[in-house]
């Protein structure tokens, strides 16, 4: 036996989050070792419980009471205030609803319209050249539509390419391939300095590392809640609109769910005040119950605490994985640097997708991105140092075997 089982037992029995395991459900026929929560959150044991109130109770029995007596109307704004913490704004500056895709939009478009506003010169996008696909592709249509350029640049690049002519930056903060963390409070400090506005897409850090939003003065973000804060597939986005931005902020989607008066039903558009700006139409309550009754999870958690067993979790991976894994059969692509790396450790090898399925066989889950990555996401709040010792030794015998069969 390695050292390294004893020591994930200490790290465990040291695990002062060790507990919140016990609310999510991580049953069912490869329950395993989860290591795909940065793509798909495990479900928090609340949530079945609240789905089944809503549908019977609050729409089987209150029907159309529910919108207003069950608090369905300002859900999207309650929730955004729930969300708030966990990305360091304070309240009245988030709200929930729509896909991240569609929140993408309603930000960049609204960041140019920002710029513009003071400066009509203003005419380029950019945007992170590493990006999730959506991201650029929402980007490349914001452009065509505000007659701007389209400038794709490698994140570290950034800085060099900004000036006069920058009206937004769209950038993510973790890479979803690498698991690389970008500078957030630099790059933000280096877009206000050209004159510009930025978008930060946060699917990647929400709910594993400490955001900060107010106090680097972000202008715009948008997120995922169906990654790291299991809010259930296709679980809604979140907006952000920084507080002193609200009033001049002009979203390109004004439904009658961000006027001002909505149910007068009137033929102009005024639109709300606050964050309730960012709303478009009727929210998906389903959806949106789900993700508030999940967000209880972060009851009596900090950010922090969650980001210091990120980090020691995927310290502990890569500590396993470098002693179990033969030299040279694996590339990390992850920084090892804690600056750098955000909750998740992506490894390159030539067979991934066939390593990655034979990983699940054995209860190792995690995933391939196209063409040879393989990607294992850290959800401190029910992935413990044991799961993460097993998955390296899994992967280990897998890759063993692998060579095996080739060398046949
Ligand atoms: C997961 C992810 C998305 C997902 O967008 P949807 O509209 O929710 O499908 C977008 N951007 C990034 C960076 C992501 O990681």
């Amino acid at each position: 036996m390695s050292e390294l089982t004893p020591k994930a037992e200490k790290l465990d029995g040291a695990d002062e989050l060790a507990a919140k395991r016990a609310e999510f459900v991580l049953d069912g026929p490869d329950g395993a070792v989860y290591l795909d929560g940065n793509s798909l959150g495990a479900l928090p044991a609340a949530v079945p419980g609240r789905i089944e109130d809503v549908v019977r109770r609050q729409w089987g029995e209150l029907r159309i009471r529910s919108w207003t007596e069950g608090g369905w109307w300002t859900a999207p704004e309650r929730i955004g205030d729930r969300i708030a913490p966990l990305v360091g704004a304070a309240p009245g500056q988030v709200v929930v609803g729509d896909s991240t895709s569609v929140n993408v939009f309603k930000a960049l478009v609204g960041a140019v319209r920002l710029a513009r506003s003071a400066d009509a010169g203003r005419d380029e996008i950019v945007v992170d050249a590493t990006t999730f696909p959506t991201d650029g592709y929402i980007a490349g249509s914001a452009a065509r539509m505000t007659g701007c350029t389209l400038r794709p640049v490698p994140p570290s690049e950034v800085p060099g390419v900004l000036g006069d002519r920058t009206a937004a930056v769209l950038l993510n903060h973790v890479d979803y391939r690498t698991g690389r963390l970008h500078d957030l409070p630099s790059l933000t400090a280096a877009v206000h300095a050209a004159g510009a506005y930025v978008v930060w897409d946060l699917c990647h850090s929400a709910g594993a590392l400490p955001v900060g939003l107010d106090e680097h003065g972000v202008d715009l973000a948008v997120g995922c809640t169906y990654k790291y804060l299991n809010g259930g597939p296709g679980a809604p986005a979140f907006l952000y609109v920084r507080a002193d931005l609200q009033d001049r902020f002009d979203s390109p989607l004004p439904g009658w769910n961000s006027h001002a008066e909505p149910f007068g039903m009137r033929p102009d558009y005024e639109p709300a005040a606050g964050a309730v700006r960012g709303r478009v139409g009727t929210p998906d309550i389903l959806s949106m119950l789900a993700l508030e009754a999940a967000l209880e999870v972060w009851d009596g958690v900090t950010v922090d605490a969650v980001r210091s067993k990120s980090l020691a979790l995927t310290d502990f991976f890569l500590e396993c994985v470098e002693e179990y894994v033969p030299k040279g059969r694996v590339a990390c692509l992850t920084p090892r640097a804690h600056g750098e790396r955000g909750s998740q450790v992506a490894l390159r090898c030539p067979d991934a997708g066939d390593v990655m399925k034979r990983l699940i066989e054995r209860g190792v889950v995690g995933d391939f991105r196209h063409p040879d990555v393989l990607r294992f996401g850290f959800t401190p709040l029910y992935v413990g140092f044991a799961d993460v010792e097993r998955a390296a030794r899994v992967l280990a015998e897998v890759l063993a075997e692998v060579l095996a069969e080739a060398g046949d």
